[in-house]
């Protein structure tokens, strides 16, 4: 499959930073097929993140991606969940290397500035989530 799914977090649209992740996706070959900027509800985020409801850092994630804006988006290329986690870089950007969107952008293994799909059926879901068929070509 040729499509992935990514949210720019609070952190960094709070901090400015939507700009040059977006530049960073569009230069690393990714086509954007759906874009918005909205702000989820603890409902909301809790309902997205319900994979990693037993995880001990869940009630911190969905305050965290409730706590401001963020941009919801669907991006095509070939090999686009691989490369797209490649362009994003480790979960904690500690451990993220050079040049990826983490390493530049992120503050720690929390609160790390972008979201990618972990495959391309979580892809199609997460996509789902935030955007209808008529909203994605
Ligand atoms: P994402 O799914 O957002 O792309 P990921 O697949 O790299 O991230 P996961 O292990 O699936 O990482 O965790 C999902 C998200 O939960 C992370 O991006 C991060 O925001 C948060 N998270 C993960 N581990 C921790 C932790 N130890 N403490 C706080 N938050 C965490």
């Amino acid at each position: 499959n040729n499509r992935t799914f990514t949210m720019i977090k609070p952190d960094a649209t709070q901090k400015g930073h939507t700009g040059g992740i977006i530049d960073m996706i569009i230069k690393a070959g990714f086509t954007i097929k759906a874009m918005k900027w909205t702000k989820l509800t603890k409902e909301q985020a809790g309902a997205f993140y319900e994979v990693h409801k037993e995880r001990p850092f869940y009630g911190e994630l969905v305050n965290f991606m409730s706590s401001g804006p963020i941009v919801a988006a669907v991006l095509e290329k070939e090999n686009a969940v691989a490369d797209f986690r490649k362009l994003i870089g480790a979960t904690d950007p500690a451990k993220a290397d050079e040049g990826t969107i983490r390493k530049l952008f992120a503050a720690s293994v929390g609160e790390n500035a972008v979201h990618g799909s972990d495959s391309d059926e979580n892809a199609a879901i997460e996509g789902s989530f935030f955007f209808s068929g008529l909203e994605l070509f």
